[in-house]
């Protein structure tokens, strides 16, 4: 089968689903076709994700994608409610907040300022004001740490099918099948994609929004990108004395995180592994990893009983930990959405907004991202991001 569309995304996550649903709002006529193979999003990285929002950022692109993603977070259900019914993503602005020992500090304070510089409303808290955040912290090795309390967490999972139902609605199409292939031939340049079922689908813009699995793609047309696929887990466990506040997501300074979900915590941490698509946990993770680290920093997690886990894939950008946005400099047509490590959740509604952008107008207008586009690797031009979690 053969069939023509205007603009074809491969992978209809959060960041594909943002994309959509911006082209659409912002008033593009054209047809747009999402194409997702996994149909309940089970090994999908939005579902596995922390949810954590944070504008607390080193560098001045960052911080201002997390700025606008907040912004449109807080509005999100009213924006995306259909028929009058809002969606709920859970957005607790509870805040988040960096650990530090004494040889940190500095930095953070540097930090702050860019932050502020940007109207972030971070805090550089000390020691003891750490307490009227958590009064449980063990704060003896600790020197300070940098706060913002309008961040928070949400449920990525609500946040995607939002974007993905309010695309539907204003016309995209999503249909449930793997993307084979990207096709191109010589004197036309790009022409669409194949699926893995033999139907082709021309147009003239392909969207590689496909998170882990978007290198695969690329190098099969000999593209290839600087990202990898690797696993991170997610641990979830109960305490036996509860705590007096509810969590900020809060990072240790060894970058063991945690934040209360619901009444249970979670936890995860950016071990050591090789790159490849494996979504096996283990509870001797939480054991050997997350647990001493967790009981040394607050007593009450010393008593814990896991719940369950969950393994995810970061799309790992292996040159700079940032996402690549925009068009590919040696393919017309080809733009590119992933690489985004550990944190896609607070870039999807910037990114969506800037491709929108990007291919309706040929710019970006709301906010530069162009310090995120492919040619940085060969220019020379990294994006080097001091907050990595
Ligand atoms: C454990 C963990 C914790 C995280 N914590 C945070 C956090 O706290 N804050 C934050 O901002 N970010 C966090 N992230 C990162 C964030 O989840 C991702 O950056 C974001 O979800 C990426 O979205 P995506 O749409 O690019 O990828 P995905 O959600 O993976 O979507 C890509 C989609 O493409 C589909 N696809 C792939 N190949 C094909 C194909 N050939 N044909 C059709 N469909 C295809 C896949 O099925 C998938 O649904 C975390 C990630 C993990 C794993």
């Amino acid at each position: 089968m053969q069939k023509k569309t205007d603009i074809i995304i491969i992978g209809g996550g959060v960041i594909g689903s943002s994309v959509a649903f911006n082209l659409l709002n912002d008033g593009y006529n054209g047809e747009i076709t999402v194409f997702e193979k996994d149909t309940i999003y089970e090994f999908s990285s939005t579902p596995r994700s922390a949810g954590g929002i944070r504008q607390l950022f080193t560098t001045a692109i960052n911080i201002q994608i997390s700025r606008y993603s907040l912004k449109k977070y807080k509005s999100f259900p009213e924006d995306m409610a259909i028929n009058g019914e809002r969606t709920e993503i859970y957005f607790k602005q509870r805040g988040y907040l960096f650990l530090a020992k004494n040889e940190t500090m500095n930095q953070l304070k540097k930090q702050m300022e860019l932050q502020r510089k940007y109207g972030v409303p971070s805090d550089l808290l000390t020691k003891q004001e750490l307490l009227t955040v958590i009064p449980e912290l063990t704060i003896n090795d600790l020197e300070g740490g940098l706060y913002c309390k309008e961040d928070g967490y949400l449920d990525p999972y609500s946040v995607m099918q939002g974007y993905a139902k309010k695309a539907k609605q204003l016309g995209a199409t999503y249909i449930y099948e793997e993307v084979d292939t990207i096709l191109q031939d010589d004197k036309q340049g790009l022409t669409g994609v194949r699926l893995a079922n033999g139907d082709v689908y021309h147009a003239p813009i392909v969207i590689n929004s496909a998170g882990p699995w978007a290198p695969a793609l690329s190098d099969k047309i000999y593209l290839p990108l600087p990202i990898v696929p690797l696993k991170r887990q997610i641990i979830q466990f109960d305490i036996a004395e509860p705590l007096t506040n509810e969590l900020p997501l809060t990072v240790d300074p060894t970058g063991v995180y945690f934040r209360h979900e619901g009444k249970q915590l979670l936890s995860g941490f950016s071990e050591k592994v090789k790159p490849g698509i494996d979504f096996a946990w283990k509870r001797s993770f939480f054991m050997e990893q997350l647990w001493p680290i967790l009981a040394h920093r607050i007593n009450n997690f010393e008593r814990a009983k896991i719940n369950g886990g969950w393994a995810g894939m970061y799309s790992y950008n292996t040159k700079d930990q940032n996402a690549i946005i925009g068009e590919h400099p040696k393919l017309k047509g080809y733009y590119i959405a992933c690489g985004f490590s550990g944190h896609g959740m607070q870039q999807a509604p910037a990114v969506g907004k800037g491709l929108s952008e990007l291919i309706r107008t040929g710019r970006y207008e709301t906010l530069d991202l162009s310090p995120l586009c492919f040619e940085r690797f060969s220019e020379n031009r990294l994006l080097i991001e001091g907050a990595i979690v």
